[in-house]
């Protein structure tokens, strides 16, 4: 679903309580009832916020309004998510929240005096009221994490490279640690798509996804940047080590066969590395990796280069060539490359 789309549902769902609540308020004027009262206040505070911390942290609020010193965990497997307010206390009350089967996540409750009958109803109230906003906060959520995602690969894309660059290269400056950027780019991608279609040639982005994501360090990020060009960030790695595994990498595209019915497609990726320096800035690192990657596409393709002050513009052309290695079947397959045992 878009994100405009799964925003405006969220709002719109927000909207909805927010006018049922404003209604029931009206009908029931000055209430004495101090819970009740209590409890509509903490309902409107739940929806004024799409921030999933804003939510636990108004409906923590509404506990601490109602039962005096109480704690809250709160957690969600799906999102990762593990909220805790205070040290989990002796007496607890546990909940699995769920909307229209769609879990939402596990509350903990606890104090160190034991809950009554009578609160342990008002706590089930209080909780009705959390449901929708919670659900609300996911969704926009999940929305948020969508729109950074490309949805081929599951890698991150190209809008949360330009952030994480930015972060990372800062932190670079500012703490003079090491970094290190590779861009890669399929070799004669166009000629996959154009002679096995682009179902096929997704699939060979995905199988590219899936070796540099295989290949990389928990706290290396990659991220597809373009059609068949991907960035991985190395965060605390230099040159020396960024080239290993661009390396890496590269031997393991050469190696890897795409099976398909006309025989199984092998294929080869260029690659840049480049390594900040204290003048950079995501700009100049990004473009340095990428007349690596240029560099190594015009020495022949199916090669790792790292940029030195030798390295020539990125927006020189690349000429067109066969693969260094490719195994032949007619002038398509010497471009693509095919598997010997198809042949
Ligand atoms: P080079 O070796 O110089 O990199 O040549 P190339 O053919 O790989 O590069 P070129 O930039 O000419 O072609 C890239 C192609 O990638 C063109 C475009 O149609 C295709 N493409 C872009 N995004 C996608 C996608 O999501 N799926 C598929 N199947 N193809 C895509
Ligand atoms: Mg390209
Ligand atoms: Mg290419």
């Amino acid at each position: 679903m878009p994100l405009q789309q799964l925003i405006d549902d969220a709002m719109r769902q927000v909207t909805a309580d927010k006018s049922l609540f404003d209604q029931h308020s009206e009908q029931s004027g000055k209430t004495e009832d101090k819970a009740l009262a209590a409890l509509f206040r903490i309902s409107g505070a739940l929806q004024t916020s799409l921030d999933i911390h804003l939510v636990i942290q108004a409906f923590y609020d509404g506990l601490i309004d109602m039962f005096g010193t109480s704690t809250l965990e709160y957690s969600h497997e799906d999102s990762k998510l593990k909220l805790a307010h205070g040290i989990l206390g002796r007496h607890r009350c546990n909940y699995q929240l769920t909307l229209h089967g769609k879990t939402l996540g596990e509350v903990t409750i606890s104090r160190r005096k034991r809950f009554t009958k009578a609160e342990i109803l008002l706590l089930e109230n209080l909780l009705c009221t959390l449901v929708n906003p919670l659900n609300n906060a996911l969704l926009y959520q999940e929305a948020l994490a969508a729109a950074l995602r490309d949805p081929l690969t599951n890698l991150n894309n190209r809008r949360a490279m330009e952030a994480t660059l930015v972060r990372e290269t800062e932190l670079a400056k500012r703490n003079r640690t090491l970094l290190s950027l590779i861009t890669l780019d399929i070799d004669f991608f166009k000629k996959i798509n154009d002679t096995y279609g682009h179902l096929t040639g997704d699939k060979v982005i995905v199988e590219v996804a899936n070796a540099l994501q295989n290949a990389v360090r928990s706290c290396d990020i990659v991220f597809r940047y373009g059609g068949e060009e991907f960035v991985v960030i190395l965060s605390g790695t230099n040159t020396h080590g960024a080239h290993l595994l661009a390396e890496r990498v590269r031997k393991t595209i050469e190696a890897q066969l795409i099976p398909h019915e006309d025989g199984d497609i092998n294929i080869s990726a260029s690659l840049g590395v480049a390594t900040f320096e204290h003048a950079d800035d995501k700009h100049s690192l990004f473009s340095k990796a990428d007349a690596a990657l240029y560099q190594a596409k015009r020495m022949g393709r199916n090669r790792t280069e790292i940029y030195s002050d030798e390295t020539t513009s990125a927006n020189t052309a690349a000429p067109v060539e066969s693969p260094k290695k490719g195994l032949t079947r007619n002038e398509i397959a010497s471009k693509v490359g095919f598997a010997e045992a198809t042949l």
